[in-house]
C-alpha cells in the first residue's frame, strides 16, 4: 500500500511534467474507483493551466484556478506520465492528457480516488477528507512537544495513536514500526505514559525514517515515466516491520509480531521498552 514516501515521490517524479501545463483532454475509462470519478471532470479541467501540485498526508493535490483535484492511490494504485498514445492496459482508469503526454492512473484493486473540490468550495484544507488530518511531519509543525501535549488523555497503545492519523499523519504501519524501533518505545506502550524525552526522539526517529524513505524512492524516479514502469513502491531494509522471528539487527534477538487493532505491529523485546 503506498504510505506517504511514496505518495511525495510520486508528486515530485509527475510535477515537473505537470506544472504550468494546460490540460488538453481528460479521459475516464469507468464511472470511478472507490467512489464515483466526477462526471464532469473532463469539462472541468480541459483548457486550465495546473498551477502546482502539492500533497496533504496521502492525497495528492493538482492546483487548478478554479479548484483542485485530490488524487488517493488507495491500496494499489499508481501514477505515471507517458505518451498519451501508449494504449491503456486493463486497470488504466483515467488519463489526464497535456500536450503529448499524459498523466495516467493504474489502479487493479480500486480503492484509489479522484476528486473536484471548486474553489468556491472553500480552502482545499478545509475538504471533508483533509481538515481532520494532522500535521505533516515533515514539517514546522510537528515536533515531540506535539505528541506530548496531545497525548496526555489518550491511554491507548502509541502504535495504534501514530496510526490513528489525527495529530501526525503520514506515519503508516510500515514508518510507525521502524520509528518506534529506534526511538526504543515498545508499540504497546500507553501513549499518555511516554514522557517528552522520549517523544523528541520518536519525533526525530519519525522525520528520519520518512525523509530516509522518501530520498530512497527518488532514485526510483524514472519509473515514473515510460511504459514499462511499474512505478516504483520502492522495498526497504528495514529494522523491525516484516521480519518476525528475525534476529534483531542491534541485539539479535528475534523480532516479534503482535496485533493491535486489526494491523500486525514488530518489535524487539530488548531493545524496545
Ligand atoms: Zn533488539
Amino acid at each position: 500500500m503506498p504510505e506517504l514516501p511514496e505518495v511525495e515521490v510520486t508528486r515530485r517524479g509527475v510535477a515537473p511534467h505537470l506544472t504550468g501545463k494546460t490540460v488538453s483532454q481528460v479521459i475516464l475509462r469507468r464511472d470511478g474507483l472507490r467512489w464515483p470519478f466526477p462526471p464532469d471532470l473532463p469539462a472541468l479541467l480541459t483548457g486550465q493551466r495546473i498551477l502546482a501540485t502539492g500533497r496533504r498526508g496521502k492525497y495528492l493535490l493538482l492546483h487548478f484556478p478554479h479548484g483542485c483535484v485530490l488524487i488517493h492511490l488507495g491500496m494499489s494504485g499508481h501514477l505515471r506520465v507517458l505518451h498519451k498514445d501508449v494504449l491503456p492496459a486493463k486497470h488504466d482508469h483515467i488519463d489526464i492528457v497535456i500536450g503529448d503526454m499524459a498523466l495516467r492512473m493504474t489502479d487493479p484493486r480500486r480503492f484509489g480516488a479522484v476528486l473536484w473540490h471548486a474553489a468556491t468550495d472553500g480552502d482545499i484544507e478545509e475538504h471533508l477528507l483533509l481538515r481532520q488530518l494532522g500535521v505533516e511531519p515533515l514539517e514546522p509543525g510537528f515536533s515531540a512537544e506535539l505528541l506530548y501535549r496531545e497525548t496526555r488523555q489518550r491511554t491507548a497503545p502509541v502504535k495504534q495513536v501514530l496510526l490513528a492519523g489525527d495529530i501526525v499523519v503520514g506515519v503508516g504501519n510500515i514508518y510507525a514500526s521502524e520509528s518506534l524501533f529506534k526511538a526504543g518505545i515498545n508499540p504497546k506502550t500507553s501513549a499518555k505514559r511516554i514522557s517528552l524525552a522520549r517523544y523528541t526522539l520518536l519525533a526525530d526517529a519519525i522525520r528520519v525514517t520518512l525523509a530516509a524513505a522518501i530520498e530512497q524512492g527518488g532514485s526510483t524516479l524514472k519509473d515514473f515515466l515510460g511504459v514499462d514502469g511499474q512505478s516504483g513502491y520502492f522495498q526497504q531494509s528495514y529494522f523491525v516491520y516484516d521480519r518476525t522471528g528475525e534476529a534483531c539487527r542491534i541485539c539479535g534477538q528475534a523480532i516479534r509480531q503482535i496485533r493491535q487493532g486489526q494491523r500486525s505491529s514488530f518489535y524487539c523485546a530488548k531493545c524496545q521498552k
